[in-house]
């Protein structure tokens, strides 16, 4: 049971959208049957990305998609011929995997704190892979 990985599939709506994916990573750590350990989290795309930041207010989550476009323009000169470069580069900004701590078999976050999938190309159809050991 320990070292299965659990594939998250994820539609994603917008060309930018940060989506709250805390339960279905909840589900995998609780499904993996692992109560202490670590949960990792890791996107298989070069056009996406993962972090932690607040729930509670959606505003917060909409200021740094706003922001996100100022920092890095959809367009900018960009050589790369596919025309998503602001896409790639929103992606090496906030990293493709996270790691949570896992115990009594449920992941450890701050009080506002949710796991975004960061949709940086989209509409798209995504994928996120889940690891749980124990540690
Ligand atoms: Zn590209």
């Amino acid at each position: 049971m320990n070292g299965k990985i659990f594939t998250l599939d994820i539609q994603t709506r917008q060309r930018m959208q940060l989506l709250d994916i805390t339960s279905e990573v909840a589900r995998a750590v609780s499904q993996s049957g692992v109560k202490e350990g670590t949960a990792r989290i890791f996107t298989l795309h070069t056009t996406a990305g993962l972090t932690i930041n607040e729930n509670a207010d959606p505003t917060v989550v909409e200021d740094i998609l706003m922001e996100l476009d100022k920092i890095v323009p959809l367009n900018d000169g960009y050589r790369h011929m596919e025309g998503n470069s602001s896409a790639h580069i929103k992606s090496s900004l906030f990293g493709v995997s996270l790691s949570v701590f896992v115990t009594g078999g449920k992941i450890i976050l701050g009080t506002w704190q949710s796991i975004y999938f960061c949709e940086f190309d989209g509409p798209r159809q995504r994928k996120v892979l889940v690891k749980v050991t124990e540690d």
